[in-house]
């Protein structure tokens, strides 16, 4: 079975999690800037983790014969610092011309805050002035709902961008309508405590359909599992769900999103 998961932040990953992911088909992995779990406090510092994502990390990946692609961007966990974020931003696109990097993400709001609405809009310009593909994260628990709705208005609000090029991701039951209706893609976090479980993840698939829907597994420092997108597919098939279907939303989902970008070529 062929698996593309399009969210993992491999840089806080053990190489055993590699061999996992070789082990069970999923070959090919997307990873976006994230937050590191604290503050980096000056641009040499994000300099150095954008070329850990582009120089270094793809090289370990491709060690297990995993093909590995990332996101560039500031998180909005890092938003409240303007004059740090504009510094930042000012580089972004060195960054983004790299061979293995597919757009600007993952982007999006954490608190909602004007701070974090400014950096999201200038993200959106860079990606709108490059033609890049857009990844989304949204807040979390109980701003979910309105940070979506934000964010979604922000990207509407520029008629460059196209929603067809852009995946709001950590989607849930009372979020993945308002994205999909939009034109938007979306994406589904498998999470073995927060975000959704594979049969949460499944019912939204049932009563939401399985086009422009993305699964992943978001694995990170934190409680997470790199093969949670193989729960899901098991808890398809187990109701009865053909190959057919699990393929599309594992693999030519994920394809035909970021292989709008020419530089994504998945592994089989
Ligand atoms: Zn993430």
């Amino acid at each position: 079975m062929r698996v593309i998961d399009p969210h993992m932040h491999m840089v806080s990953r053990v190489t055993d999690d590699y061999r996992l992911l070789a082990a069970s088909g999923i070959r090919t992995l997307t990873e976006p800037a994230f937050w590191a779990g604290f503050d980096r406090g000056s641009p040499e510092a994000f300099r150095s983790y954008f070329d850990q994502l582009t120089l270094y990390e793809p090289k370990r990946a491709r060690q297990f014969g995993i093909a590995h692609y990332t996101w560039i961007c500031l998180n909005p966990k890092e938003a409240e610092d303007l004059a740090l974020a504009d510094e930042v931003l000012s580089f972004v696109d060195e960054y983004l011309d790299r061979p293995t990097v597919l757009g600007v993400g993952e982007i999006g709001l954490n608190k909602n805050s004007k701070n974090e609405l400014a950096v999201l809009e200038r993200h959106v310009d860079v990606a709108a002035r490059r033609d890049d593909l857009i990844l989304v994260h949204t807040p979390h628990l109980e701003d979910k709902l309105k940070g979506t709705r934000l964010i979604l208005d922000v990207l509407s609000a520029d008629s460059r961008i196209d929603p067809s090029r852009v995946l709001v991701d950590h989607a849930e039951e009372h979020t993945l309508g308002l994205i999909l209706d939009r034109g938007f893609w979306s994406g589904i976090t498998l999470y073995p405590v927060s975000k959704a479980s594979p049969a949460r993840a499944v019912d939204m698939l049932e009563t939401y359909g399985m086009e422009r829907v993305c699964l992943n597994s978001a694995a990170d420092w934190g409680d997470s599992d790199p093969i949670a997108t193989l729960r899901a597919a098991q808890e398809m098939r187990a109701r009865g769900h053909d190959e057919d279907a699990i393929e599309q939303v594992l693999w030519h989902n994920p394809n035909a999103f970021l292989g709008q970008c020419p530089k994504f070529e998945p592994a089989c």
